[in-house]
């Protein structure tokens, strides 16, 4: 839309040249502060990363040892004591004792190392025809060409499908707009990745999911029975099973990974977000043994690279964030927060379809529509609105588009850090009413 108004240039490439955004400059608790001292109310945990809290001095600590003691080595070269100490306490926390983790520097360089892992292992076992992955429609995997070409957000994906392979992809499970109206659904939606391993499995090198859907379906969960369905398919055809935590991982959904929700091992789990809780930009790849020892007594080496990897101050603050995270009892204060129960209240209102989620990951559907389930025109973009609003009241929320078809369906993704007390998701809870229903007043 060329004629509308612009924000004023920063010198820092901005997400939107539409909007302009306020300036951060401290942390403390549950709270950010920007740089006029307007408290906000992190109840995004920015983007599901925050889980311990902001301004937490002893990972800064743990940080400038590290900075101070060594600062960088390359992986060509050296591994250092943090990144061993905790890969094998991280090994412990995902129950994979004889593994191994390959650390990264975000979400997406994670997914990207994942299905090349995948490949390479399928290569190593003397099946060089598996070269495909296969994944969910609404998914998303990250902002790289490869994590894109896995994701099934539309809107995402769009400008850039001429420059991707395209992968095969299923459906996704999504209780409030079941594609199979709640019928055997678990079953049904595993079928269809059982179809497409019978017909091509032998060239598939793995399946990724999310446990939990993530930005662009706003946490929804799947039936029950699911996962292990296509877990149990993915075995029998050869073909890995990566599980994509990075929003879920570390204890936002109320175990260290959900796939614990549903007793589930995953040959690859992929995580990132949570594991520094932002205090530095931290991904990690954890295999199981049997990819591990296909490479070590294979080729003898993973084709891959990338300079940063296992970064000393990232891992130093990974390190720390683990321990804050045992120390706190972080992991079962998300499992018992009141934060569902209490968001509960906002389907009340008129334009809230559905509240959905687990532990401290909640997604809140909005509908122009309630019993014909109709969303917004994207146009509207009414969570984008809401957000708006809430931010102006201080609270900061994750608005999203597109949960219906890639373009319409308007939600709000929230993830507070663990830390958030009852008085803190009361006040928050009815500064979000509040905020919904000043939307709704505009959006008749
Ligand atoms: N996978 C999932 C499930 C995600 O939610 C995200 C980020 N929203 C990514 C991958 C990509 O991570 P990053 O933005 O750190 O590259």
């Amino acid at each position: 839309m060329p004629n509308q108004p612009r924000a004023q240039r920063t010198a820092s490439f901005p997400r939107s040249f539409l909007k302009s955004c306020p300036v951060a400059v401290r942390g403390e608790g549950v709270y950010l502060f920007d740089a006029e001292g307007k408290r906000y109310l992190d109840l995004a945990g920015s983007a599901a990363v925050n889980f311990i809290g902001h301004g937490v001095p002893e990972i800064a600590q743990a940080m400038a040892e590290q900075a101070r003691a060594l600062e960088f080595a390359h992986t060509t070269q050296f591994t250092t004591p943090v990144a061993e100490e905790f890969a094998r306490e991280l090994l412990e926390f995902a129950g994979f004792p004889d593994g191994a983790v390959y650390f990264t520097d975000s979400g997406s360089e994670a997914v990207e190392t994942a299905l090349k892992l995948a490949r390479q292992y399928q290569v190593e076992l003397g099946q060089p025809d598996r070269t495909q992955i296969v994944s969910r429609n609404q998914s998303y995997h990250g902002a790289t060409l490869g994590a894109l070409a896995v994701s099934g957000n539309r809107r995402r994906r769009e400008l850039y499908l001429p420059m991707v392979r395209d992968s095969e992809k299923v459906s996704i499970p999504y209780c409030y707009r079941c594609a199979y109206g709640c019928k055997d659904c678990a079953a049904k939606y595993a079928a269809e990745l059982g179809a497409v391993l019978e017909k091509s499995g032998k060239k598939v090198a793995a399946f990724i999911f999310e446990p939990i859907s993530g930005a662009t379906l706003g946490a929804s969960v799947p039936p029950n029975g699911y996962l292990q369905s296509v877990a149990e398919l993915c075995a029998r055809h050869g073909v890995l099973t990566i599980a994509d935590e990075v929003m879920t991982g570390f204890g936002r959904t109320g175990r260290n990974f959900a796939v614990e929700h549903w007793k589930l091992q995953p040959d690859i789990i992929v995580t990132a977000k949570g594991i520094a809780s932002g205090y530095a930009p931290l991904g990690a790849v954890i295999a199981s043994r049997k990819i591990v020892d296909a490479i070590a007594n294979g080729s003898g080496a993973f084709v891959h690279g990338m300079t940063y990897n296992a970064h000393p101050v990232a891992t130093a603050a990974g390190r720390a964030v683990l321990h804050r995270i045992r120390d706190q009892h972080l992991v079962e204060k998300a499992a018992k927060s009141p934060f569902g129960k209490k968001l509960e209240d906002l389907r009340m209102l008129r334009s809230v379809g559905d509240v959905r989620g687990m532990g401290l990951l909640w997604g809140v559907e909005f509908v122009a529509d309630k019993p014909a389930k109709r969303p917004y025109r994207a146009e509207v973009a009414f969570a984008e609105k809401v957000a708006a609003v809430a931010r102006g009241r201080g609270l900061l929320l994750y608005p999203m588009r597109g949960c219906v078809d890639g373009d319409a369906g308007d939600h709000l993704l929230l993830a507070p850090p663990a830390v958030i007390t009852d008085e803190q998701i009361a006040w928050a809870a009815s500064e979000l009413i509040a905020a919904i229903e000043q939307v709704e007043s505009k959006e008749r």
